[in-house]
């Protein structure tokens, strides 16, 4: 009964839950190791937990649908008026607010192969067409980006740093590729991953919303400030793009929860801080055990890793078996590659052990 552009969509494949791979082992949750989803291994900030401890005296009442005091702490720490800001019930929802405000049946959306996998989604559930460009060591090909851009596209997507490949684009090539789209595109900069990039690598997008209205920051409270589960996140635009997202969006989209958690994280800049270099030693960590195994992977700016193992499939199986949770990524025409998140330092070393012996086992 749906149309046939729905029934064309490819569902997308989440991380394997805990709970299913515990009971299928027989062990108990807390033995099983998931570096699956790029969560913050050190869960969410402890402001962000008193914030919500408050907000469930209020759950009898609908959320506040205007996100006032979230809007106005984004506001105080970024500078963006709050009619420029959209939150979402995740980032996620923030690239379907795009696609349900710009895109048709009639129109396009381009992104790049291998980038997030929510784009050509979003794009399909409403029936436009997804124009895949030509990727360039595995990131974003900004030149075959520009060139895939058709009469019809209205909307482009670019993951900086991309997922699942950690990929990164430098903020010149970005200011430069703003400068060659047409306005009557959307431009949206997905920057979920943005709080793992070192101080000379942070985004400048912020500077560029007066000059280009078409573009779309879109930012989450889910990786770096470990409020995944709650779903909240947030694009930053013009008034004009704002008004449009707005009117598409269901008027309780985020929950008071997370509008409580969200604010209070906000201001957390130790808890980022930690988590930063929490990340930053991980990452050292896994490169370090795969060179010593001999294994190749995708040099990333995110808080994962790409490692090519040849049947990815075949090892993620064994790794559960093990107890370990990661992500196969074919999905994303990546058949050789497993996705593994950075997680504590005990978590990493279950990781590399279990990748160890399952080599062994190959051979
Ligand atoms: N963008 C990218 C590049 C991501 O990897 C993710 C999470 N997988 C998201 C957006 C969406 O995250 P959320 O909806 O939790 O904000």
């Amino acid at each position: 009964l749906s149309p046939q552009y729905v029934r064309a969509i490819a569902p997308y494949p989440p991380g394997k839950p805990i709970a299913e791979v515990a009971r299928e082992l027989g062990l108990a949750e807390h033995s099983i190791v998931k570096l699956a989803s790029n969560e913050n291994p050190l869960g969410p900030s402890p402001k962000a937990l008193a914030a919500i401890d408050n907000a469930l005296l209020d759950i009898a009442r609908y959320p506040d649908g205007s996100g006032f005091e979230l809007k106005a702490a984004l506001t105080r720490k970024l500078g963006v008026p709050g009619g420029q800001i959209v939150l979402g019930n995740g980032s996620n929802d923030v690239l379907e607010l795009v696609a349900r405000a710009f895109l048709a049946p009639a129109s396009s959306a381009v992104f790049s192969r291998h980038a997030f996998a929510v784009y050509p989604l979003a794009t399909q559930a409403v029936g436009a067409q997804g124009i895949e460009a030509a990727a360039h060591d595995y990131g974003h090909d900004l030149d075959a980006m520009l060139d895939a851009i058709r009469a019809d596209t209205r909307v482009v997507f670019i993951a900086n740093p991309n997922n699942p490949t950690g990929t990164w684009l430098a903020n010149p090539e970005l200011l430069a590729f703003l400068q060659r789209v047409p306005e009557n595109v959307i431009v949206v900069l997905d920057e979920a991953y943005g709080e793992y990039l070192p101080q000379d690598k942070q985004s400048e997008a912020l500077a560029w919303l007066q000059r280009f209205p078409n573009l779309v920051v879109s930012r989450t409270f889910s990786k770096a400030y470990g409020l995944a589960g709650l779903r909240v996140g947030y694009g930053l635009t013009s008034r004009g793009v704002a008004d449009m997202m707005n009117r598409v969006r269901q008027p309780f989209n985020v929950n008071s929860l997370a509008l409580a958690a969200a604010a209070a994280a906000l201001d957390d800049t130790d808890f980022i801080a930690r988590s930063y270099a929490l990340n930053q030693l991980g990452m050292r960590q896994i490169t370090q055990g795969l060179l010593l195994m001999g294994l190749d992977y995708i040099p990333s700016f995110g808080n994962f890793l790409a490692i090519r193992i040849g049947n990815a499939a075949a090892m993620n199986r064994r790794l559960l078996e093990k107890g370990v949770i990661v992500r196969p990524i074919g999905n994303y025409a990546m058949p050789e590659h497993l996705r593994v998140s950075i997680g504590l330092a005990a978590e990493n070393t279950t990781f590399l052990q279990a990748l160890e012996s399952a080599l062994k086992e190959q051979a």
